[in-house]
């Protein structure tokens, strides 16, 4: 049976694409930590929640081990990792808890750039390099494709120019690493992101409490991420314009301006408030307006 303990320890990458955001959504979700950039572990101060720093494939086994009890991990890891321990007849005891929004990039098919790319069909017989086998024989299996997997740890890329392999199954987010290896990625077979993984069944002691309160901050941090608050003015008789182009908007509150026909208004906006979205706004009647950032919200 797991230990009680009454600190919560989340495992995040020490170093590497996740490690930076990872940190950033805990310390505004008001998490702070005794720490030194290089140490493994970072001792929780705000909270009793505490960091340790990892390569990001020991996450889901630490989760597992319940040496840690959250992490920051690619789906692509954790999804990999419970196929590997379902085919080696293990329990699946980690799951993804909540999707961050961060670290996005798929999990691809990429062909030599010469290929005449007709659909998976054209896959069968052909030898795939990985990292990620057990995600592929999965896809494969679905297809119902025989193809030869090769494993490879990294370089991936290079392998069909080495011949160790006809195609590829590898991440990708601009695509300019494949580019640069005469690749092109023909279909997607995982869609990923940074996630929060933690186990399949509940904390029993007060890591319970802790996480809930993690998690309920987490989510009023992800909810605004891309949240502003706007304020403008307008005339009375322009608002049924100016409020369809805030779709994304909560229900505005609306004030009358001394002495006129004119509204004040302040609308907390979901969507993206980009410089052209403001002309559009101006262009339907809205005069005065600005942006500001939201720092937080307690629904
Ligand atoms: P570690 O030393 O921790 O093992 P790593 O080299 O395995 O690091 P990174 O390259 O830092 O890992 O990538 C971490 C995660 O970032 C990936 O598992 C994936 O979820 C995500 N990611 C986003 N874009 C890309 C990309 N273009 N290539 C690889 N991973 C990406
Ligand atoms: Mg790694």
């Amino acid at each position: 049976s797991p230990a009680v303990r009454d600190r919560l320890r989340i495992a995040i990458q020490k170093s590497g694409r996740l490690s930076e955001p990872a940190r950033a959504l805990l310390a505004s979700a008001g998490l702070s930590w005794r720490e030194s950039r290089d140490r493994l572990f970072c001792y929780g101060e705000s909270l009793p929640v505490d960091l340790l720093l990892v390569r990001d494939d020991d996450i889901p086994g630490l989760i597992a081990d319940g040496v840690c009890d959250l992490g920051i991990v690619g789906r692509n890891v954790l999804a990999e990792q419970a196929g590997e321990r379902e085919a080696a007849g293990l329990p699946v005891v980690f799951r993804e808890w909540r999707a961050l929004g961060f670290g996005g990039c798929r999990l691809s098919i990429a062909v030599p750039d010469g290929w005449d790319w007709q659909g998976p069909a054209q896959l069968a017989g052909k030898r795939i390099a990985t990292s990620y086998p057990n995600l592929l024989r999965a896809w494969l299996r679905a297809q119902a494709i025989e193809a030869d997997i090769v494993v490879l740890n990294g370089s991936v890329e290079i392998a069909p120019r080495l011949g160790q392999a006809d195609l590829i199954c590898d991440l990708v987010s601009s695509g300019a690493t494949l580019a640069a290896n005469q690749l092109k990625p023909v279909l997607d077979i995982l869609h990923s992101e940074a996630v929060l993984a933690g186990p399949v069944t509940p904390f029993v002691d007060a890591r319970a409490e802790l996480a809930e309160l993690l998690l309920r901050r987490m989510d009023g941090v992800l909810r605004i991420r891309d949240s502003k608050l706007l304020l403008f003015q307008a005339p009375r008789e322009a608002l049924p314009q100016v409020l369809q182009l805030l779709p994304d908007a909560e229900p505005p509150t609306v004030c009358p301006v001394e002495g006129g026909e004119t509204l004040a208004l302040q609308a907390l906006c979901h969507g993206v408030m980009t410089w052209q979205r403001l002309e559009e706004l101006k262009r339907a009647g809205a005069r005065g307006l600005m942006v500001l950032p939201v720092e937080r919200v307690l629904a």
